[in-house]
């Protein structure tokens, strides 16, 4: 095996510098992946731009990774073995000890690296990754399309399983782009009646191709009185970060509807505590889930034929694949790839 390995690195906040790095060696309960494929994620702007080199190694971005298992570490248990297809997505294994772990819930353990920004993620051609976040990938997809699925496939498969809308109801999807796109298509095999909420017009093709029934353009009119025309929204799964635009929606919800919300936002959300009490709605926040939910995730994609739409650069372009990223130039989802097979 190399003795080295590239890397691009996190040098200073907003910098991605490509370097060579010393292969390591996998700790107890680790392995080594060559990584294959990492998608960019909106995510990993914070973790580009808020690096603290002073307070920490340089990082290595990217949590939507898949890659072949190249070496084990001691006490890795037996369902991992050497050459077998995994990947790791943004929360990078649990502890198996906590509070939160001895209750079951994994996603919400409490000394959980977060892949990308408290330990090194994809955007190189190894990883060193935690056995307990390890995810198996299904043989009917390539790495490139399986990355994304690990975070924005997952964020929104489960935000659709966790948000109390049963086959035949209205579920809105407000955002449509890298995560809005996996929704859409989830929903829509999920049975649901589906709503896409965007900005503008040019949206409205792709986001009816990709599973809506109808498509709300919430500049050119009033998203909420659609719903409510519509019946109500069971749920409204939000990806956006603008709040005012959020709680402005809250009013399309039906009775007992939940909003579920998984992007942080810019500011606080505004809630009419009346809307809340009066039809019983609720308000909920959702991670990305499991490795285990993630398994489902991914053979869900498969069993419906669920399939992000990418763009695919060289591990070397990260840092211009990451500038179109943040100039809004990538449409639905952009994946890095090293040139392992
Ligand atoms: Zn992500
Ligand atoms: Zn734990």
């Amino acid at each position: 095996m190399k003795t080295s390995y590239k890397a691009m690195q996190v040098s200073r906040p907003g910098v991605l510098e490509l370097v060579e790095r010393p292969v390591p060696r996998p700790g107890a309960g680790e392995v080594l992946i060559q990584v294959q494929a990492c998608g960019v994620c909106g995510a990993d702007a914070a973790d580009i731009e808020k690096a603290a080199p002073a307070a920490q190694p340089p990082r290595v971005p990217g949590h939507e990774v898949v890659g072949r298992i190249v070496a084990l570490g001691a006490g890795t248990p037996g369902i991992w073995a050497l050459g077998q297809r995994v990947g790791v997505g943004r929360l990078g294994g649990h502890c198996g000890e906590c509070v939160q772990c001895r209750q079951g819930r994994f996603q919400l353990c409490l000394n959980q690296p977060v892949v990308g920004s408290t330990r090194d993620g994809g955007y190189a051609e190894m990883m060193l990754a935690r056995s307990t976040g390890l995810v198996a990938i299904p043989d009917e997809l390539s790495s490139e399309e399986a990355a994304p699925i690990l975070c924005a496939g997952i964020a929104t498969f489960n935000a659709l399983k966790k948000c109390g809308a049963q086959a035949g109801d209205t579920v809105a999807i407000l955002g449509i782009g890298g995560l809005g796109h996996m929704a859409l298509q989830y929903a829509r095999r999920m049975g649901l009646h589906v709503v896409a909420i965007g900005r503008g017009a040019d949206i409205a093709a792709d986001a009816l191709a990709l599973g809506a029934h109808v498509y709300i353009d919430n500049r050119a009119e009033d998203a909420a009185a659609r719903l409510q025309a519509l019946g109500g929204a069971q749920a409204i799964v939000t990806m956006i970060d603008h709040a005012e635009t959020v709680s402005a929606l809250l009013a399309g919800l039906a009775p007992e509807g939940r909003l579920v919300v998984l992007n942080p936002g810019k500011g606080p959300l505004q809630v009419p505590a009346g809307l809340l009490v009066g039809g019983q709605r609720g308000i909920l926040g959702s991670i990305t889930g499991t490795p285990y939910d993630n398994e489902k995730a991914l053979s869900f994609s498969v069993l419906v034929d669920v399939r992000p739409r990418i763009e695919v650069m060289p591990l070397e372009q990260a840092g211009e694949a990451y500038r179109r990223l943040k100039t809004g130039d990538v449409k639905y989802r952009m994946v890095l790839t090293m040139g392992h097979a």
